[in-house]
């Protein structure tokens, strides 16, 4: 196991004094906003003239800058507007407003990994990277816990990056949660794996999949939604709170024995492996990466094509139909929240 850190070795008065600012208001942006904040930071929020988010934000009782602005007044200055659009923002309105000693941060090493964004030598540049969504982030910390963190530097110029990393994390409450030691290398190309191969990629295929071929034998797509699709969530959560053999010991055993019997010729394991060996690869030679910074230049006409045939898809058409009738799935409620 890497090397954990908890609250006890995070000092966070060595973020006494120093100006943070947080660049983009969305799931992120807020949670680490906020909870700085409420932390005794100094916080602004840099976001573009005329941002819907600008009020949302000040309505919050948080100071509001331009991304200019902001990054000049920062001594840390932490990125969280989407990856996609982080290097044109950085070239234009960050970059020239870094000092010798300040800190650049992030929540993801997409733009270091890749060199979409490289910064100069004399900043600390780290990454504190809650593994959750931001309104969880925001939620565990009101409710006095946390979300566990990725912490990791790239560059050291002033010798306490980690001492800042740290103090940061402990300010947005991830340090009462645990934080992990990682590269900028491995957090990126394991999360676009994880994504990719498995949890985005993986799954809604073989969702999709599953509910095609009960729909083609003729049955109903509302049986189909519920056995391949809503039942997801409900299995990965026995997964999540007790590993594989908590989920096997609340189903039956005529579905544990489908699993075994079931699961390898759905699965093939060495072709499967094999496969994802070759998304693997993608992601360490920058194969991936260059495809989806040139999707961005070209107007994403892929991507977006994707979108609208997913949306039409028949799965989620049942499916919201079914949600929409269900007393299930309200957002309130943390049993049943999509996200
Ligand atoms: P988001 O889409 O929720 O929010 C992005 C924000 O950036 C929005 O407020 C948007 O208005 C703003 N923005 C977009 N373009 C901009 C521009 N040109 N100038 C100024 N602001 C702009 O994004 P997010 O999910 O909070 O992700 C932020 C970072 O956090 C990313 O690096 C992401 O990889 C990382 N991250 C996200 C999660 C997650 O679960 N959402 C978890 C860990 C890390
Ligand atoms: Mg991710």
């Amino acid at each position: 196991m890497g090397k954990m850190y908890y609250e006890k070795d995070c000092d966070i008065n060595y973020l006494n004094g120093k100006k943070i600012a947080i660049i983009g208001y969305g799931s992120q942006g807020h949670a680490h906003a906020m909870n700085l904040k409420d932390s005794g930071c100094d916080v602004c929020v840099g976001l573009r003239a005329g941002s819907k988010n600008w009020a949302a934000a000040e309505k919050a009782g948080l100071k509001v800058m331009t991304v200019a602005d902001a990054a000049k007044w920062g001594d840390v200055v932490m990125i969280l507007i989407n990856d996609e659009v982080q290097a044109e923002v950085y070239k234009r309105d960050i970059e020239p407003n870094l000092e010798e000693g300040n800190a650049l941060a992030f929540a993801h090493g997409f733009n270091i990994r890749y060199q979409q964004i490289v910064p100069p030598k004399g900043v600390d540049v780290f990454m504190a990277a809650p593994k959750g969504p931001g309104h969880t982030v925001r939620s565990q910390y009101v409710a006095g816990k946390g979300v566990p963190c990725l912490v990791a530097v790239e560059q050291n110029a002033t010798g306490n990056a980690y001492k800042t990393a740290l103090a940061y994390i402990a300010g947005i409450g991830g340090a009462r949660a645990g934080v992990l030691e990682t590269t900028f290398h491995d957090e990126t190309e394991t999360d676009l794996f994880g994504e990719q191969a498995v949890l985005c990629g993986g799954v809604v295929d073989l969702m999709r999949c599953g509910f095609e071929v009960l729909v083609e034998a003729g049955y109903s797509p509302e049986n189909a939604y519920f056995e391949c699709i809503h039942e997801m969530k409900l299995i990965i959560d026995l997964v999540n709170k007790g590993g594989v053999a908590m989920m096997n010991y609340s189903v039956s055993d005529t579905a544990e024995y489908g699993e075994y019997v079931s699961g390898p010729r759905v699965i093939p394991h060495e072709e499967t492996k094999a496969r994802m060996r070759a998304v693997l690869s993608d992601i360490q030679d920058g194969t991936f990466a260059g495809k989806w910074i040139a999707e961005n230049k070209n107007g994403r006409t892929f991507f977006n094509s994707k979108r609208l045939q997913l949306a039409k898809h028949q799965m989620e058409e049942v499916g919201a139909e079914l949600r929409k009738n269900m007393l299930w799935g309200d957002d309130a409620d943390p049993d049943t929240a999509s996200n």
